[in-house]
């Protein structure tokens, strides 16, 4: 099939590898030339494990281009997935500038039926403010499909080529027909493809995000009251997800979700909810939640050392929002360095991959290092902010012989407290209590 993917992002380039990657002839557009070049010169400008030999080889394979000219990609593609982002706008609706600017683009390059397919997270009833949009611009026959994505950055492209299912919202047996063509090499082993309407589509993205970021909440919650009730969220971990009904996946605590998804879908999912005169007061809890445990680490900081950290250093270890990104929207990170940096300290930071990102969005007082234990040099303490493999399993005595004290705050609950007591640290944990030397 001929498709065209607009956006190049974490969501446009997995998908125009993908489908490349089954066989399909797929055009890439975007409108920042800037990264067209890049991907013109073989590089990627996102990090994504895995991406850039299928890419490398889809493109060898002739299967794969990139351009910044839409209607030329209009032109010689039947479907065409719209991936441009959907940020928050100031009332915290998803800001739908992108996705109508590039309904228009195609409205204007269109000379025959299209289907025209929303993979952006965008709100109930955007399907049909596309076919308006196109509408009022060509009289051409065109089917807006909605087609929310669930990839996870990170492990993006097993969740593109193995989804546990594909959401398809369409009104017309044809679009359904070619949507089910194109998703059947991605669901040979029997994962669902729902069909539905197109508000029940888009409903579906936000309300399973939703869920994860309350599932998140909940669990921080648990663990904050575990810190203080003397039980070990670990163990209640383990004995709540045993239960079937539960499940044993998403349940760990940790400092705040982040990311470009679940923070903005979040509040779009209740500002559509206000719209329509209902407050939907668990998920306002979950970003309230979320707000809050954003600022844990900082206080457990500021009650180790006091208020005034003037004169202090904190090695932090990762700064994207979790392992295997480089993506630091909204990522927590953020906050603490904020909070730390306000108090006087210094912050001395090493993240695999998220530093060149992270370098134009932290204030001044941060020290980046592409060792994490030359990080460590003469800090006062160590902060783990995100679990990428290589802090699991980390040499202890080094960090021990670095810091001036020897203070872990684990933010992601890495390190087994006995253990941590027997090697002679502090240890401050998420639900696991504090060991003491
Ligand atoms: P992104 O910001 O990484 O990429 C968006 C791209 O669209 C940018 O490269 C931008 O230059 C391009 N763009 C914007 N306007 C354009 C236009 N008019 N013409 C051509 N290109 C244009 O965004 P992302 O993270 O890939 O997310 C895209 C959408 O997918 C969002 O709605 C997001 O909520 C959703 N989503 C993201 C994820 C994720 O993990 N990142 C997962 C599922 C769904």
């Amino acid at each position: 099939m001929k498709l065209a993917v607009v956006g190049t992002g974490y969501v446009g380039l997995v998908a125009g590898v993908g489908f490349a990657d089954s066989g399909n002839d797929v055009i890439c557009v975007d409108k920042d030339p800037s990264k067209i070049d890049m991907l013109l010169r073989g590089e990627i400008p996102i990090y994504e494990p895995g991406l850039d030999t299928r890419l490398a080889r889809n493109r060898q394979e002739g299967r794969l281009v990139f351009t910044t000219d839409t209607a030329a990609a209009v032109r010689r593609s039947e479907v065409i997935f719209i991936a441009v982002g959907t940020p928050p706008g100031e009332d915290g609706s998803a800001d739908l500038r992108h996705v109508l600017a590039v309904a228009r683009d195609i409205a204007a390059a269109m000379d025959g039926y299209r289907v025209v397919v929303n993979k952006s997270t965008v709100p109930v009833g955007t399907a049909e403010r596309v076919a308006a949009e196109i509408a009022g611009l060509t009289s051409q026959p065109v089917d807006v499909v909605s087609n929310p994505e669930f990839l996870k950055e990170g492990a993006a492209i097993s969740d593109f080529m193995m989804p546990d299912r594909v959401v398809i919202g369409a009104s017309s047996e044809r679009a359904r027909r070619i949507m089910g063509e194109l998703y059947a090499p991605f669901v040979r082993t029997g994962n669902p493809i729902l069909f539905m309407d197109n508000r029940s589509a888009e409903m579906t993205k936000y309300a399973a995000n939703a869920m994860l970021a309350t599932r998140i909440s909940f669990m921080n919650e648990v663990a904050n009251l575990c810190d203080l009730a003397g039980a070990d969220v670990h163990k209640v971990r383990l004995g709540m997800g045993a239960d079937p009904r539960i499940g044993n996946k998403f349940l760990f605590p940790g400092a705040g979700y982040g990311g470009s998804c679940f923070p903005k879908d979040v509040q779009a999912l209740l500002r559509t909810a206000t719209e329509h005169g209902l407050e939907l007061q668990v998920l306002n809890a979950v970003h309230a939640v979320n707000e809050h445990q954003k600022g844990l680490l900082a206080r457990k900081v500021v009650a180790h050392f006091g208020e005034d950290l003037a004169g202090l250093t904190f090695a932090m270890w990762g700064l994207a929002f979790k392992p295997n990104t480089d993506d630091m929207r909204e990522a927590p990170s953020i906050v603490l360095v904020r909070e730390l940096t306000a108090r006087g300290a210094r912050v001395a930071a090493s993240d695999p991959v998220a530093m060149g990102v992270a370098r134009g969005m932290l204030p001044a007082g941060v020290s980046f290092h592409e060792n994490p234990y030359d990080a460590l040099e003469g800090a006062d303490a160590l902060l783990v902010v995100t679990e990428w493999n290589r802090f699991r399993n980390p040499d202890f005595d080094r960090i021990r012989t670095a810091l001036r004290h020897p203070v872990i705050f684990d933010g992601r609950n890495l390190y087994e407290p006995d253990r941590m007591r027997e090697l002679g640290f502090t240890y401050f944990t998420v639900g696991r209590g504090t060991v003491r030397p």
